[in-house]
């Protein structure tokens, strides 16, 4: 009985002190001094490579360029339920429909994604909280609606080709009066105020207000998921113009707890080298470098080489040789 007891004490004691040296910092990556993203690529090593997200988005070397619009499927009809989860880093939103649910096609992207989740990242002041940056110009929010290639048949399937997930990007900016749509969301939120925690809510939430009124203006990159394990399997869609929040809205957010039970602020990974990577504008106006008529090196379309920066599809169905990754 008492050798019973002392094994059992030895294996408590290995377990305790496992989780001390070990720290968990694999389960617990996160934002903070001892988990944040300048740790990342020690445990995930593809966050240390060279097509990473987000950028800061330099106008001035902008591509103009031919990029179809965005055509958006099941948009129109309204949500029903919601599943929040609060992942510890983030809040994702998927939404439950009675019929068929989103996709998109057109936007260079050459088939079908469909809508797996919308995601926040955000910031402890209004002056900060976007992944994207342009011309190091920072929003207090970014929403991520993220799609995978309807193709590959399943979301994790596709985390695995380099052309497997599309992500549309939204800035949020302050306004003085609250975001009606957004706040149907906001309702629930302290629902999943602790990590790790869902809630399914029915709700009435219209899509498309969560997209700005412009969506055929965006900035277009090749890059990867911002969370580990960095994938760099992410076709980048950021929106021009921004949709709006108020400053209480967003203090809901702010008061969210993440994995390591503190305030869930400041959620953005800083921007990332954009190193041989060129960024596409759709829209003109910009200054900018224009492939005019006639140019053949900047056009999107099938097959029009084997670049995996070019807008379009591009034959880019290459295994990624990356870790899965958790989330966005
Ligand atoms: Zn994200």
């Amino acid at each position: 009985m008492l050798g019973r007891v002392v094994v059992l004490l030895v294996s408590y004691f290995i377990a305790v002190s496992g989780d001390i040296h070990n720290d968990n910092r694999e389960e617990h990556w996160g934002y903070h001094d001892h988990n944040g993203p300048s740790d990342w690529a020690s445990l995930y090593p593809t966050c240390g490579g060279s097509h990473q997200s987000p950028i800061n988005i330099i106008t001035s070397d902008l591509v103009h360029t031919w990029i179809d619009p965005y055509h958006f499927h099941n948009y129109e009809q309204n949500v029903q339920q919601i599943k929040l989860t609060n992942t510890g880093h983030s809040v994702n939103v998927e939404v439950i429909f009675a019929n068929e649910a989103p996709y998109i096609n057109g936007g260079g992207l050459g088939d079908d994604y469909i809508l797996k989740q919308f995601h926040f990242h955000w910031g402890s002041i209004s002056s900060q909280g976007s992944e994207h940056n342009v011309d190091s110009t920072r929003y207090p929010m970014e929403i991520h609606n993220v799609f995978y290639k309807s193709s590959y048949g399943s979301y994790d399937e596709a985390t695995a080709h380099s052309d497997g997930i599309a992500v549309l990007a939204v800035f949020v900016s302050i306004a003085t009066d609250d975001n009606s749509q957004l706040q149907n969301i906001i309702n629930f939120i302290p629902e999943v105020n602790q990590a790790e925690s869902t809630f399914v809510g029915d709700v009435d939430l219209n899509l498309k207000a969560l997209l700005p009124m412009t969506t055929h203006s965006f900035y277009w990159y090749r890059g990867s998921f911002t969370t580990p394990g960095c994938n760099e399997v992410v076709t980048w869609t950021v929106f021009k113009e921004p949709i709006t929040i108020s400053e209480s809205q967003l203090d809901v957010f702010r008061n969210l707890l993440d994995s390591d039970n503190m305030q869930m602020q400041d959620n953005f990974r800083p921007t990332q080298p954009l190193n041989d990577r060129v960024v596409y504008t759709s829209s003109v106006g910009d200054s900018g470098n224009y492939a005019g008529p006639g140019s053949t090196s900047n056009k999107p379309g099938v097959g029009d080489d084997s670049s995996s920066n070019k807008p379009g599809v591009d034959g880019g169905v290459e295994q990624a040789t990356t870790n899965k990754p958790y989330e966005l």
